[in-house]
């Protein structure tokens, strides 16, 4: 595989933009790696400027439910554009889309639309705070909501108690109000509970997709939602990948616990910049202007994002099915890479929720951050740098999530079978 021309875009986007990158996974430095220059997609392919073409299982991170340039979104789009990009005044778009998300998800009643998934979670904490009036939040070790400062917060010497900054520039006192559990433990959460004594809100993934894919489980969610009542905090689930991507409702698909505030991002803006933050009348009119906790937008909801989310939402409601298809089609890979990994006798743990796939090379079941760590990041850039040569582009970290897009089929997941073992084969061979 020729990247001469990437490696040239990168040498010269490295003199203008830190690491050459605009967000930090893009730079390939887990898997030692020189990221591709991508000059356009088109269903679930990539291209680059050298001429490769990869099958995508990036999706933009998440975003791209229907692949790259899906005609339904870039006609509406392309539409929407016509009568102006931006107006800083309200429009029906937005209405719609808030409604279509409000008659999917149980729990919100209202919903603020943002740019991006980290602007959703730290508005949403900024109400619950608001609401609850106690200013300390949980949230659990290995969980990732965007890089606001009282979110940018690691388990420091232990979990369950107050975290430290796990970035410079984050001071020690913004952190001193977060509090860090480990996830899939219930007993963590109550020593964070009486460590604290006032604690405002809990923010979780419940299907988490930032330390690979880790579910909560069911049970766990159900005692969260009980130490919430009994403290009265606010229980905000983080649904910004997990949100249309793991079943049309999220981690609603799978449990029937409700939380009092829901965070989505990446599939409702259909790969614009569009994120929502949402929960019950009580919490959500307590938002500037009607209530005191203040929050604003100069671009927010503007009517090209939202056309793009909007057609999205519409095209997953009118096709429902399109979930059974794609975890169909996610377990059919990752039961095609433990075939292989068993094969080569390589240890690999799998797991899948809806369009959603994860693997960790692990002996162990993996269920919190702890047992990810575990994982041979050796063997995973090792595994990344195969694939790609193979027209296979991965998540470059092995402490992300794979995604599935509707126009992948079954023959292009066994193509992607077959490169994971010849990969595995030579891995082993040590070519
Ligand atoms: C991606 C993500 C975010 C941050 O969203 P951005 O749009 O990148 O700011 C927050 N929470 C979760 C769970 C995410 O996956």
């Amino acid at each position: 595989m020729n990247l001469l021309c990437s490696i040239n875009d990168f040498n010269e986007a490295k003199q203008v933009i830190p690491g050459g990158v605009n967000s930090p996974v893009r730079a390939f430095k887990s898997v030692a790696g020189t990221p591709p220059f991508i000059s356009k997609g088109k269903g679930c392919h990539i291209f680059d400027v050298d001429g490769n073409t990869y099958i995508d299982f990036v999706q933009s991170w998440g975003p791209l439910i229907f692949g790259h340039c899906d005609s339904d979104i870039s006609e509406n789009v392309n539409e929407a554009i016509k009568n102006g990009l931006s107006f800083g005044a309200p429009t029906e778009l937005e209405t719609s889309l808030c409604k279509e998300i409000i008659s999917l998800y149980e729990g919100i009643e209202k919903i603020r639309l943002v740019n991006s998934g980290t602007e959703a979670t730290m508005s949403a904490i900024r109400l619950a705070r608001g609401y609850s009036k106690k200013d300390d939040i949980i949230k659990f070790e290995g969980n990732y909501h965007g890089h606001s400062d009282s979110l940018l917060v690691s388990a420091g010497s232990g979990c369950a108690t107050f975290g430290s900054p796990s970035s410079w520039g984050v001071p020690q006192d913004f952190s001193k109000h977060t509090l860090v559990a480990r996830y899939n433990d219930i007993e963590s959460v109550k020593s964070c509970f009486e460590t604290s004594k006032n604690v405002g809100c809990v923010i979780i993934e419940p299907i988490a997709g930032n330390m690979g894919l880790v579910p909560a489980r069911i049970e766990f969610l159900k005692e969260l939602r009980k130490l919430c009542d009994q403290y009265e905090a606010v229980l905000i689930f983080d649904e910004v990948m997990s949100g249309f991507r793991a079943s049309i409702r999220g981690v609603q698909g799978y449990c029937d616990v409700i939380p009092d505030m829901v965070t989505f991002g990446k599939v409702i803006g259909g790969g614009m910049p569009l994120a929502a933050f949402s929960g019950k009348d009580e919490i959500m009119n307590l938002l500037s202007p009607t209530g005191g906790v203040y929050q604003a937008g100069t671009l927010s909801g503007n009517p090209i994002a939202v056309s793009a989310g909007l057609t999205s939402i519409c095209k997953i409601k009118k096709n429902p099915q399109i979930y059974p298809a794609l975890e169909a089609l996610a377990k059919r890979l990752m039961e095609g890479f433990l075939k292989n990994a068993q094969k080569y006798s390589i240890p690999l743990q799998t797991c899948v929720r809806g369009s959603m796939f994860g693997f960790f090379f692990n002996t162990s079941e993996v269920h919190n951050f702890e047992d990810a760590q575990k994982s041979d990041t050796q063997m995973f850039a090792k595994f990344h740098q195969k694939m790609l040569s193979k027209g296979v582009y991965l998540a470059c970290s092995q402490f992300e999530t794979g995604f599935i897009c509707t126009p992948m089929n079954e023959s292009i997941i066994d193509e992607v079978i077959e490169a994971c073992r010849v990969s595995f084969d030579e891995i082993t061979r040590g070519i």
